[in-house]
Formats: structure tokens, C-alpha cells, sequence
């Protein structure tokens, strides 16, 4: 990657405790830098939420340590600046669009100057100006992962998680929440996708890595693992 590293981690480790602890994340060094659309792939349970929540400081590490924007994770400036969907992400249905976004971005602190300049332009970026005020009951799956993103963009982050974004969305949602994805990266914020689609990843993504039990199993450009999943579809299709 680039230099001056958005995110950087040296022997990042996650393990839950209980009667069978449960190793979620070995030890990992990753960095993505600037403007990189980067993308985490692995089964359910791969461990991918687990390191985005050490990312954020949600979750604490049992070993190694993580950076964002060259400061500790824990750093509440650090996490100011990053923005966030989180994987399964819900809103009460009875609001419209533009008052959830400006309910949330209030909670999450943001003044009300910036909430009125902010909003109308986050709503047409995700595409949801002329349904901005219909309640959010009322939205597909796609509407309201988009309505997530702009919360995740209501601070100007330089970086943005998203956690399994088109989950559950039909492929015409699909194909809009790429395009958002796109233009976020064309805009030159840094982007980190999970997901448990090789063909959602590449389509997007600058690079790729894949995780398997909690082990980085692989990274490379999208080239290189659009070929290992050929090779690996070729291998595991039966004749
Ligand atoms: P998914 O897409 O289903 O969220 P994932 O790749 O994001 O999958 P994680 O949610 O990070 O995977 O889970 C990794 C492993 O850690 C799983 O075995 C999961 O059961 C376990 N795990 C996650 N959260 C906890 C927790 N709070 N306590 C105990 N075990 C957990």
C-alpha cells in the first residue's frame, strides 16, 4: 500500500473467552492505505466483524495493536473521523429517511449546523433524495443499507467499514450500492468492505484479503485472487 498507512495493524489477535474459547482473529498484520477500497472476504464466522470491531475499538484485543489514521484505535478522535455500517444494521420504521438520519447524527453528536448542511447532500449521494421523506417502514432492504452509509459519511470520514453492505439486498440494490461504493472511492475515501462474495469484492475492490478460521489465508490484488477463485472453482467443480 501506500504510504502513510489509514489503518495498520501488527499481531492484532481476538480471542472470546468462555467454557470453549473461540479464536476469531490470529494474530494479523494488515495495512490499507489512502484511497484503497479494500476488501475483507471469508465465510460466516471467518472473523471478519471480530476485526472490525478491533478496528474501532468496539472490541478489545487479547493481543497486538491497531491504528487508524496513525493513532490508537482507542483514540476517540481517530474514531471520530472513521466512518461505520454495521453488519444487520436497523432503523425504527416510523421515521422518514431524513429524520433518521438527522436522529442518529445527533446521537452520534453532530451539531445541528453541519446535520442541516450535511443531510440533503448525503441523501442524493446515496440516492434517496425524492424518498427522503417517506418512512423508513416503508424502504427495501437496499434503501435502507444506503440510508446506513450516509449516516456512516454524515462526519466526512476519510475511511468508511462496511459490514456486509448488500446482505439481503436484490441484485438491482446490488448493483447501487456498488456505485456508491465506486463513487466514495473515485471521491478518494478509504473503504473497507467485508463480505462473504468473491464476486461482490472484486467487482469493486483494489485489494483483497481472504480470511478462514481467523487466519489471513490470502491478500493480493484483485487479479490475482480473481484467479485463485478460478483455480479454486475449477478444483472443487466436479467434471
Ligand atoms: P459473520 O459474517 O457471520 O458476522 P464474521 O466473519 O464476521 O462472520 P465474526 O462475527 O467475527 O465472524 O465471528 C468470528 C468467530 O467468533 C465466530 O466463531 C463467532 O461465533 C465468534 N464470536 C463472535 N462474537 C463473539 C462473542 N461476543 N463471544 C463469543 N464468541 C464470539
Amino acid at each position: 500500500p501506500p504510504d502513510g498507512a489509514v489503518l495498520r495493524t501488527a499481531g492484532l489477535a481476538k480471542t472470546y473467552g468462555g467454557r470453549t474459547p473461540v479464536e476469531a482473529l490470529r494474530p494479523l498484520d494488515l495495512e490499507v492505505g489512502p484511497g484503497e477500497t479494500f476488501g475483507l472476504l471469508g465465510p460466516n464466522g471467518a472473523g471478519k466483524t471480530t476485526l472490525v470491531k478491533l478496528l474501532l475499538g468496539l472490541v478489545r484485543p487479547t493481543a497486538g495493536e491497531a491504528t487508524l489514521l496513525g493513532r490508537p484505535v482507542s483514540d476517540a478522535d481517530a474514531r471520530r473521523e472513521v466512518g461505520y455500517l454495521p453488519e444487520g444494521h436497523r432503523f425504527p420504521p416510523f421515521l422518514t429517511g431524513r429524520e433518521t438520519l438527522d436522529l442518529f447524527a445527533r446521537v452520534g453528536g453532530v451539531d445541528a449546523d453541519r446535520r442541516a448542511r450535511r443531510a440533503p447532500a448525503l441523501l442524493d449521494l446515496v440516492r434517496l433524495g425524492g424518498a427522503a421523506d417517506r418512512k423508513v417502514g416503508t424502504y427495501s432492504k437496499g434503501m435502507l443499507q444506503r440510508l446506513g452509509i450516509a449516516q456512516a459519511l454524515m462526519n466526512r470520514p476519510r475511511l468508511v467499514f462496511l459490514d456486509e453492505p448488500t446482505d439481503g439486498v436484490d441484485p438491482v440494490g446490488r448493483r447501487e450500492i456498488r456505485e456508491l461504493i465506486e463513487t466514495l472511492r473515485d471521491d478518494g475515501v478509504t473503504v473497507f468492505l467485508n463480505s462473504h462474495l468473491l464476486s461482490e469484492v472484486e467487482r469493486v475492490c483494489t485489494r483483497v484479503a481472504i480470511l478462514k478460521d481467523g487466519a489471513l489465508v490470502r491478500e493480493g490484488t484483485v487479479d490475482d485472487l480473481t484467479r485463485v477463485g478460478r483455480a479454486w472453482r475449477l478444483l472443487t467443480t466436479p467434471l
